[in-house]
């Protein structure tokens, strides 16, 4: 029997940086200089049968470079957001605030490490919410 495990959602952060400069480098404008990129990190079914899902973040955002008035840098950061799709569920949303920013010039390992606290808060919120949400799934009436 062949079991099939979930790939850490941390691991896809290095791919999703490396993307992000090869567009930036490339000139051309198919993505946003601003934009985020949600990887699964779990899924997770309430008492009452609603499915909640928890996604990693990856934020890609350009700003004011420290004192200057003229020069841009990119920066990551790394949030997690948890959705319940029950219906009626009182706590639909949670979302778990972004890390620090890094220059997406630095070592991809760097947002890679710092995923690891908010992915860890949100797979916990999520199995929390699991363990009392008796909100139905949403059936469409
Ligand atoms: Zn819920």
């Amino acid at each position: 029997m062949y079991t099939k495990f979930a790939p850490s959602p941390v691991n896809t952060i290095p791919d999703e940086i490396r993307a992000q400069r090869r567009h930036l480098e490339s000139g051309r404008n198919f993505l946003s200089t601003d934009h985020a990129v949600a990887i699964p990190a779990g899924r997770y079914q309430g008492v009452g049968g609603a499915v909640i899902e928890a996604d990693l973040q990856v934020k890609f955002s350009r700003r004011r470079k420290n004192g200057s008035f003229t020069e841009k840098e990119d920066v990551v950061a790394i949030a997690a957001l948890v959705r319940c799709a029950g219906h009626g569920c009182p706590d639909q949303e949670h979302q778990v605030p972004a890390t620090d920013p890094v220059l997406l010039t630095a070592d991809a390992d760097d947002a890679t490490t710092a995923a690891q606290a908010p992915l860890d808060a949100a797979r916990k919120w999520a199995q929390q919410h699991a363990e009392t949400c008796r909100a139905l799934p949403y059936t469409g009436r």
